[in-house]
């Protein structure tokens, strides 16, 4: 069988060594790729990012699956073009995808279904909106409604901080359209957990729970980041937090899929909030979360790739999805200066001593050696039966791990 990845992550990195174990699976193409797949058992990059480009590829190679990694291509339309050819792809539809692509259709789509999700109003005017501030109550949450690279949300603390923001997304066009309508939202107040899906539109099967630790620094200070550590399972998953999830926000959300007729193999990655009134759902995304990718994997004992196919092929009611006894820790390390700006092309050392799995992401590979090409630049994941000796064995490995201008926290896992 040969497999199609597309993406160029940590997350993509991931998702390619785990299809590799799959004894059918023959060859897997990394568009584009890494440093971490140019390595990886069965992996080859190819330099192709454009979905026609990727779509003659697809054909003229007889790919058997094709798994899309990040957002931009589905919300693009990458799996309408694929599956008019015929072409077996994993992800969904573009009008699906706007469950991610478009906050003002997600959380309509929440509010018709019953999800539950934090109050809110849609405008289209600063004037309007402006006007609502004047009453609301404070911290108030403002959102883009498209997709701005994980930047579109603020919380403000005041009116004229909302004003500020207001200002920035709609009259100065900080996110080139993607915030000249915007969601303002009740702040909830709680804990978040990751909880990632897998449907064929018929069934939804939830993944273990996850913990991502999304600013900079230590103690949940400075700018976000795409993600600075992860641990899974969530220890403030309980299983009456589980059970809530899946009755107020995963199983409506099903009924609308349903509902709504909309195409959706893949993943629902459900970002929620933990609080004294229940869970509440934040976002969608539709795809895996990057660095929630790298730490789940390591633990889900059953067969990805089978799961995968069984998804495309709308038969997922007939697996169920098995993980190993025991927590995963993931931590991030990162060049110097990101979420800001950084240098690159430093090379990594020392990943043959490591113990646990290294997932690169911004790294590419050169004449045999791994020279940094990105913000976050690697991920290690280490398992063990007690959380404590995860978090423990990450640290270990990335003590020997080097590049100049290394930097992770010290802090992921410690609750
Ligand atoms: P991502 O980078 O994960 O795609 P995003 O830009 O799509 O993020 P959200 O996930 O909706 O946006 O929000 C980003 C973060 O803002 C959340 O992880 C959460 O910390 C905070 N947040 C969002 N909505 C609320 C809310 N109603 N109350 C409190 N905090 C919130």
């Amino acid at each position: 069988m040969k497999v199609l990845v597309i993406g160029s992550g940590g997350r993509e990195h991931a998702i390619a060594w785990k299809i590799s174990q799959n004894s059918d699976v023959e060859k897997i193409y990394c568009a584009p790729g890494n440093g971490g797949t140019f390595f990886e058992n069965k992996c080859h990059n190819i330099n192709l990012t454009r979905i026609d480009d990727l779509l003659n590829f697809a054909r003229k190679e007889n790919i058997d699956l094709t798994v899309v990694g990040p957002e931009a291509p589905l919300v693009e339309g990458i799996v309408d073009v694929f599956k008019k050819e015929g072409l077996r792809i994993f992800g969904p539809s573009k009008r699906a995808a706007q469950l991610e692509g478009s906050k003002i259709f997600s959380k309509n789509f929440m509010k018709k279904y019953n999800v539950k999700t934090a109050a809110y109003e849609v405008f289209e005017e600063e004037a309007s909106a402006v006007e609502y501030l004047k009453e609301c109550e404070y911290p108030i949450v403002i959102k883009a409604d498209g997709l701005a690279a994980g930047k579109g949300v603020a919380i403000c603390n005041s009116f004229e901080e909302a004003q500020g923001v207001i200002s920035d997304f709609m009259i100065q066009d900080i996110f080139k359209g993607a915030g000249k309508r915007i969601v303002i939202e009740e702040y909830l107040d709680g804990v978040e957990a990751s909880i990632l899906s897998v449907t064929d539109g018929k069934t939804i099967i939830p993944f273990i729970s996850a913990k991502d630790h999304k600013t900079i620094f230590e103690g949940n200070q400075g700018p976000n980041t795409g993600g600075m550590g992860v641990i899974a399972p969530n220890p403030y998953c309980t299983e009456e937090v589980y059970k809530d999830f899946q009755e107020n926000i995963m199983i409506p959300t099903l009924k609308g899929i349903q509902e709504e007729k909309m195409d959706f193999t893949g993943i629902i990655f459900f970002g929620i909030m933990i609080t004294k009134k229940g869970v509440y759902l934040l976002e969608y995304n539709v795809r895996m979360g990057d660095p929630e990718t790298e730490a789940l994997l390591p633990l889900m004992k059953s067969d990805l790739t089978q799961i995968i196919i069984n998804a495309c092929d709308n038969r997922l009611n007939e697996i169920q999805i098995e993980w190993f006894q025991g927590y995963s820790c993931c931590v991030i390390a990162s060049s110097k200066g990101y979420p800001g700006k950084y240098k690159t092309g430093f090379e990594i050392t020392g990943i043959e001593k490591t113990k646990g799995k290294v997932f690169i992401a911004g790294a590419a590979a050169e004449s045999n050696r791994l020279t940094t090409s990105g913000g976050r630049v690697l991920a290690v994941t280490y398992v063990a039966e007690e959380l404590n000796d995860a978090v423990k064995g990450a640290y270990e490995d990335l003590n020997n791990i080097n590049f100049e201008g290394i930097y992770y926290r010290k802090d992921i896992g410690r609750l």
